[in-house]
């Protein structure tokens, strides 16, 4: 008998009918002798729905009430669920965030769990019932206020559960098979991966992969939580996320030989923003990027021009998710004059490719395949940015799903067959 915690998204949950298979599911694990608890999303797009009525009646809705509205999402979908649980006979009994232990820093909107103290969950389970736990919220202890944890929350409220509880496995399910070589909507020959390491897993949910959030990977890793992101839609086994020393448990894979690269990821969410003319003397970098840091941009990728010597002058281009720029641009232009520089060109037409694998560090010509294969497309790079095991490059928006597809191809990474889409987001 093992403890399992399980997360359904959103689009696991939309209607009553889900609602009723997801709760079928729950009802399978448990009846095969194993704990369950379950971490829930907002029904569909109950949470955007919130969010936009909140804009109705306020531009800018105060972060307390905010958290007060949208946490009401997560607590729809977990008392529909346990009452679909209780109808096949069987115990359930839902819990808020803060019911369940779920303490967070005070931070509205992007709250991060601090510790979790699951009394009652344990409670419960030891009463036999099936626990199910809104996702996405948490309380702190200071303000005593309700917070949440950011967009995609879930998968971090089950992983923190599952480290918790110390829980044999968390699985984390979406309306995909699992972890895929690419984005299967954009690169039909998609392969699912049996395992990726959470390294890997990282730098491709950091660079536009949607399958799992960011915070989750990283608590997971450092709380040696076993992560198994699979589908709602059928039984076969999804993509199990290793962190160190972590190994499949049925034991396969263990000397496997680990692929140069492990995925190909493509992000459409960000612009570039290029500062033209920029006196070419120390200290201006550091300028720009605390104007920008300022304006509270996150910058990803950074391009200097090498400067022209009749002018004294280069350019500095950097990438930055679409919704900073218009703040960016405005606090740059504030200070054009104290900068000195001559003018800005904010371009969010681009997109952005990643290639993501473990393999990099130790093997050679990584890159010159990658370039190889945009060049022979006719693809032109923009931009190249590297870290220890991923290579990215800012192409033209249009070009980017063509690249995605000719870079999966080059690596050795098609499938057979194409990937199964059952329904909507990922998520
Ligand atoms: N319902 C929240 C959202 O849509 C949390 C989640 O889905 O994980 O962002
Ligand atoms: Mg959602």
């Amino acid at each position: 008998m093992a403890l399992i915690v399980q997360k359904y998204g959103g689009s696991s949950v939309a209607d009553a009918e889900s609602i009723k298979r997801v709760a079928k599911r729950i009802v399978d694990t448990r009846r095969a002798g194993h704990d369950v608890v379950v971490a829930v999303s907002a029904m569909g797009d109950t949470t955007d729905e919130l969010l936009d009525l909140a804009h109705q009646v306020a531009p800018i809705p105060a972060p307390r009430e905010l958290d007060m509205l949208l946490t009401s999402g997560e607590r729809i979908s977990m008392a529909l669920l346990a009452m679909a649980i209780h109808s096949m006979g069987f115990e359930a009994r839902s819990f808020t965030g803060s019911q369940a232990g779920v303490i967070t820093d005070a931070t509205h909107g992007a709250a991060r769990i601090v510790d979790v103290t699951p009394v009652r969950l344990r409670e419960a389970l030891d009463e036999g019932a099936i626990v199910i736990v809104a996702g996405f919220q948490g309380f702190n202890r200071d303000t005593r206020d309700i917070t949440t944890l950011g967009r995609g929350g879930s998968d971090t409220t089950a992983v923190a559960l599952a480290a918790a509880l110390e829980a044999d496995v968390c699985e984390i399910y979406s309306d995909v098979d699992g972890i895929f070589t690419a984005d299967p909507r954009v690169v039909p020959k998609a392969r699912k991966l049996d395992a990726v390491s959470a390294e890997e897993m990282l730098e491709m949910a950091a660079n536009g992969a949607k399958v799992l959030y960011i915070r989750a990977v990283e608590y997971a890793r450092r709380h040696g939580v076993l992560i198994h992101a699979r589908s709602t839609f059928s039984s076969g086994e999804g993509t199990w996320v290793l962190g160190p020393g972590q190994t499949l448990p049925n034991g396969q894979g263990e000397d496997m030989e680990e692929p140069i690269v492990a995925g190909v990821a493509t992000d459409l969410g960000q612009a570039k923003i290029t500062v033209i003319g920029v006196p070419d003397v120390p200290g201006k970098a550091a300028e720009i990027f605390k104007i920008v840091a300022r304006s509270g941009a996150n910058v990803d990728m950074i391009v200097q021009n090498v400067s022209a010597a009749a002018t004294g002058r280069t350019d500095i281009s950097f990438t930055l998710p679409k919704g900073d720029a218009a703040a960016a641009l405005r606090a740059l232009d504030a200070d054009r004059d104290d900068v000195g520089f001559e003018s800005l060109i904010h371009d969010d037409q681009i997109g952005k490719l990643s290639v993501v694998g473990a393999g990099m560090r130790t093997h050679s010509g990584v890159s010159a395949t990658l370039f190889e294969a945009l060049s022979v497309s006719g693809i032109n790079i923009e931009m190249i940015s590297t870290s220890e095991i991923r290579i990215s490059v800012v192409v033209r928006g249009d070009d980017l799903a063509e690249a995605a597809r000719v870079v999966h191809t080059a690596y050795g990474l098609d499938g057979d067959i194409e990937a199964v889409v059952h329904a909507g987001t990922g998520r």
